[in-house]
């Protein structure tokens, strides 16, 4: 989907003044208001036009975007789109149709924002994967059309504002007596009084259904980092844009891989002759068996490293590795010729050097030995 260049919704050019970008959101936005143009497509022109202004008014947001235009580098691996806060846009919705922010309840609201926990096993965030997630949200109510109002009835005209949603409130002030505008208290500013509600939806317009949403599982993601899905949260209210959804993976552990960042780390055991004398291991790896070479004279705890075999990068900065460490493993039931073969062993064998040996073993043993 290619997206209209800011400037050109709001039809200006770059490089103008920010009078201009608000003279400009101000016309347009009025002119497009869901609340008064009931043409189709006004409703997308007045989130576009919301929506560039709410970058092109925020010094920061309008430096980023005119340097990287739709394509900001920085702009998260959630899927890009437009996020963030309508702070800047409910100052100026307010100046114009009067009364507090917040307090119109026909003023464009986002819909709220929905969290998704998701279970996913090691192998899955290691190599990503296209998934479908079914989320609970609030949709129109199909009884009543989302008008709240039984079927074979209509929303009665609120007598209170005469249907306007809104009522004048008369205020002295020391500059002289002014008028605001206030949301009416009986039909909460939406103009209409519901008498005979829908039986589905017990008036609200809008039911909770399932809703199917397919998602891609980066991969390289990591147990939980989260995945932002924009526009996929609840509905917005009054023709405001829906709010994203926030996808956080749970990565349940492996049976014996274990994750550090985006490296792998892997227990070999060896039998004491394989670590003594050397061996060729055939060693499992996220990526497929790979060949691994043990030098006679492992000792436990000795870790190899095989490059690039951990895990890519969820922000695309390389691949990881995977270390084996080893762990020599002492024989608990032994035959009688092995016990045998091991005591002619220790015999040939000697003592450890004495440099390698433990001091206080030393001390021990000489102490021992009355020495
Ligand atoms: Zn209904
Ligand atoms: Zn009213």
């Amino acid at each position: 989907m290619s997206k209209r260049d800011y400037y050109e919704v709001l039809g200006l050019t770059k490089g103008v003044s920010k009078d201009e970008i608000k003279k400009a959101y101000r016309k347009l936005s009025k002119q497009y208001h869901p609340d008064i143009n009931k043409e189709p497509g006004a409703d997308e022109k007045f989130k576009e036009i919301a929506e560039a202004y709410e970058v092109l008014s925020d010094d920061q947001k309008k430096a980023r975007y005119d340097q990287f235009g739709h394509e900001d580098p920085n702009a998260g691996f959630g899927g890009g789109g437009f996020s963030g806060g309508f702070g800047g846009f409910e100052d100026i919705f307010s100046s114009f149709f009067g009364g507090g922010r917040r307090q119109d309840p026909n003023a464009p609201r986002k819909g709220d924002d929905l969290q998704y926990r998701m279970n996913i096993n090691f192998e899955e965030a290691v190599f990503g994967k296209e998934a479908e997630v079914e989320i609970p949200r609030d949709e129109p109510c199909d009884t009543c059309h989302g008008s709240g109002a039984k079927p074979g009835t209509e929303p009665q005209k609120c007598s209170h504002c005469n249907g306007a949603g809104q009522i004048n409130q008369t205020v002295d002030t020391p500059l002289g007596r002014m008028v605001n505008k206030r949301s009416c208290p009986s039909c909460r500013g939406t103009g209409k009084i519901i008498v005979d509600k829908c039986t589905t939806c017990r008036g609200a317009g809008t039911v909770q259904k399932r809703k199917k949403i397919k998602i891609t599982v980066p991969a390289g993601v990591d147990d939980g980092q989260q995945l932002r899905v924009a526009g996929q949260g609840e509905p917005g209210v009054n023709g405001g844009p829906a709010g994203d959804l926030y996808i956080v993976f749970s990565v349940r552990n492996h049976e014996y891989f274990e994750r550090d960042g985006d490296d792998i780390y892997y227990e070999l055991k060896l039998t004491f002759p394989q670590a003594s004398l050397g061996d060729e291991i055939e060693v499992p790896t996220v990526h497929g068996k790979v060949k691994l070479k043990i030098p006679a004279g492992t000792q436990s705890g000795a870790q190899f490293r095989i490059k690039d075999k951990g895990i890519k990068n969820v922000h695309g900065y390389g691949t990881g590795h995977q270390y084996v460490v080893v762990k020599v493993v002492t024989p608990t039931k032994l035959t009688e010729k092995q016990k045998q073969l091991l005591r002619d062993f220790a015999e040939i064998s000697g003592d450890i050097p004495e440099e390698h040996g433990s001091s206080l073993w030393d001390q021990l043993k000489k102490k021992l030995k009355g020495e």
